[in-house]
């Protein structure tokens, strides 16, 4: 399978970077994980914009799933006829929440999305079986387990430090980590990961290589990130960026 990453900024889109959205591909499959503010732009540099074929949306924070609205744009009102419904793996209310941001008077948006209630298990999406968790974040938030041909791409979501985050990147050859805060900061609980317990995570998950994501530029030092995650992690570490491509 294929990762490209779309969009990795942390919270708000970066000066170089939409946020939260990866395409992970295998066998012509394309699946959209996350499409956070200002993905749908980077979308169309490596997909036809109506050849996707699923979406999993990890959690309903703005910077995880609000091209979701826009792209209604795109499927609904295409040049050659309204486009099928795309399936939408979410937590349960994400039909309202996306008909809200949508348009005022909260019109249904069935005719472009089918939606599928997201709960911890494991279920096939085309040729991907994908396990899902709940993680340590402030609403109902997913971490994502996808195998494919023997090869297993694991990614946190928004999480703090907890158990299921380690059971779904468990021996991943791809481990795509949030990092948002500094280590030795007066971080909020129950909110994000360090650079430091994204390393800790990796090591404990016995992962083969540690992608982190979801860095708030504006907010903190990637080379401390960086730095801490190396202490904490002896494989080798990478800090993803828009368009950056990945087989396994
Ligand atoms: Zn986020
Ligand atoms: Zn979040």
């Amino acid at each position: 399978m294929r990762l490209t990453v779309l969009g990795c900024a942390g919270s708000f889109p970066g000066p170089e970077s939409a946020c939260s959205a990866y395409l992970v591909e295998a066998e012509g499959f394309r699946l959209l994980i996350d499409f956070g503010s200002g993905s749908l732009s980077a979308l169309q540099r490596y997909s036809d914009l109506n050849k996707i074929d699923a979406i999993i949306l990890t959690h309903l924070h703005c910077d995880h799933m609000l091209d979701a609205c826009t792209y209604i744009v795109v499927r609904r009102y295409d040049p050659s006829g309204p486009q099928p419904p795309v399936p939408v793996y979410a937590p349960l209310g994400a039909a309202e929440r996306i008909s809200a941001a949508y348009s005022q008077d909260n019109e249904p948006v069935d005719d472009v999305y089918t939606f599928y209630g997201l709960q911890p298990g494991t279920f096939p999406i085309g040729p991907f079986t994908i396990t899902v968790d709940r993680v340590n974040h402030p609403i109902e938030t997913y971490g994502v387990r996808i195998e494919q041909g023997g090869r297993v791409l694991a990614y946190s979501s928004d999480t703090a430090p907890c158990e299921p985050l380690l059971r779904l990147a468990a021996g991943a050859d791809l481990f795509l980590c949030e990092a948002s805060y500094l280590d030795g900061a007066d971080n909020p609980p129950g909110l994000h990961l360090t650079g430091g317990e994204a390393g800790e995570a990796a090591t404990k998950a016995d992962v083969g290589k540690l992608l982190l994501t979801h860095l708030v530029p504006a907010w903190v030092s990637e080379a401390s990130i960086v730095d801490a995650a190396v202490a904490a992690f002896a494989g080798p570490v990478e800090v993803v960026r828009p368009g950056a491509r990945y087989d396994l």
